[in-house]
């Protein structure tokens, strides 16, 4: 009787196979083992030819030691919370990679002594918005928005218009979060309209500060207003503006948008904003203002609780600094040209081409929509293409599957083109 199990591959012979050395540099080695370990099982078992065990080892590894699935963004919408808002360029990418070792983060070369903290991106934020006198980075704009406000008003009133209590999203909402380190909150005016007597009446010697948030996951239309941060500004008490997604400077294409540098130029002591939304970056949270008052922000003890790590603010400096992000390459993309690139995936795949209004996303320019085009498909292909290889999620409009090339590096526009092929195969 011949037994099989004599002619399975030993395991040392195994984790030869080239493809199962490179894995073990990319996974580890207990896992590339236990993988082998498994196909070796299976064989001994019958339920596999012993020549196959390297394949089958092969095949049960993962691509990559994380599990988090790239992903071909074909809904139209440029920050998608849900797929990680902004891309990162590869200048961001690249500087990211160099951080992730040893670096000089707060340590000074040339003296061997101790360097401010990510000193090249506060530069580099400082030179982008030259309206701020100082600025900080945070892990996100949350915790920037209630490290300002606890440092400025900690066991005192924030000062805020009721229209302007958001949630954030996931059920997280921002008055919750400010009052959660102990400020208190005094809200004022209504839900459509606050104006500055409301605040003027509410401002006292308790005050620490006036709270402007941006809404920027939602519009109030009709019978409404509100009070800039210039008006704000003469109330005699610091004022901090949430602008929330991020913009340095206006922009004509998001009207609507307030920026950083409008804000500080108004009178806002601080402003605060995301890092990954339309700045285009890393997560972060960015802190622009006064020195004195950033400088209060930067000493209070809850900040070194969310202190950024290296490779944040190499990606951060880069997204300053480096070429086009995108972000903006995305929401500035070419109708003409999405439609060329549209027409040519329909050829390929079938489908017809449609418009499409993609959408800035993740908190940004609610209301406002890109004009694009689409391949629609059946709607049953949006699963298919979200479970295959690469993933690719596309945008379910009614009974059709919508693939908008707007998020897509026309580099990718190959790999789209045969990820949806294989579905169809
Ligand atoms: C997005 C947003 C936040 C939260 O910022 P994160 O970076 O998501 O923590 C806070 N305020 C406003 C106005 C926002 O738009």
């Amino acid at each position: 009787m011949t037994d099989v199990r004599r002619e399975v591959p030993r395991t040392d012979v195994v984790l030869a196979d080239p493809r199962l050395v490179a894995a073990t540099g990319r996974l580890g080695r207990d896992r590339v083992k236990a993988a082998v370990l498994e196909a070796q099982g299976l064989a001994r078992a019958g339920r596999l030819a012993p020549t196959a065990v390297s394949d089958a080892a092969v095949g049960m590894l993962p691509e990559r030691a994380s599990s988090l699935r790239p992903v071909l963004n074909a809904t139209g919408i440029v920050l998608h919370t849900n797929l990680g808002r902004a891309p990162l360029t590869a200048a961001a990418v690249e500087a990211m990679a160099a951080a992730s070792a040893y670096v000089d983060v707060e340590y000074d070369v040339t003296t061997g002594g101790r360097a401010t903290r990510g000193r090249g991106t506060l530069a580099a934020l400082l030179e982008a918005v030259p309206a701020a006198e100082a600025a900080l980075v945070v892990n996100n704009g949350a915790a920037a928005l209630v490290l300002t406000t606890t440092a400025l008003a900690a066991d005192r009133e924030v000062v805020v218009s009721r229209g302007e209590l958001v949630e954030i999203g996931d059920g997280f909402r921002l008055p919750d979060l400010i009052a959660s380190t102990g400020a208190r909150l005094r809200e004022v005016g209504t839900t459509n309209r606050t104006s500055l007597s409301d605040y003027a009446d509410a401002v006292g010697a308790d005050t620490g500060c006036i709270l402007k948030v941006h809404p920027s996951n939602f519009r109030v239309e009709g019978f409404t207003s509100s009070v800039d941060v210039a008006d704000l500004s003469r109330l005699g008490v610091p004022v901090v503006a949430d602008v929330g997604s991020g913009l340095l400077h206006p922009d004509s294409l998001l009207p609507d948008e307030p920026d950083v540098t409008t804000a500080l130029t108004g009178g806002a002591t601080v402003v605060t904003c995301s890092g990954d939304k339309l700045l285009g970056g890393p997560q972060a949270g960015l802190v622009f203002g006064s020195a004195a008052a950033v400088e209060t922000v930067r000493r209070h003890p809850l900040a070194r609780a969310v202190r950024v790590d290296k490779t944040t603010l190499a990606a951060l400096e880069a997204t300053l600094r480096g070429p086009k992000t995108l972000v903006q390459q995305s929401i500035r993309a070419d109708p003409a040209a999405l439609k060329m690139r549209a027409e040519r995936l329909a050829v390929a795949v079938g489908g017809d081409v449609v418009p499409s209004e993609g959408a800035v996303g993740g908190g940004g320019a609610p209301g406002l929509t890109l004009p694009g085009w689409a391949v629609a498909l059946p709607a049953s292909y949006a699963e298919r293409l979200r479970r295959g290889t690469p993933c690719v999620v596309g945008r379910v409009v009614r009974d059709r599957c919508l693939l908008d090339l707007r998020c897509i590096p026309e580099s990718d526009d190959r790999r789209l083109q045969d990820a949806v092929l294989a579905c169809m195969s």
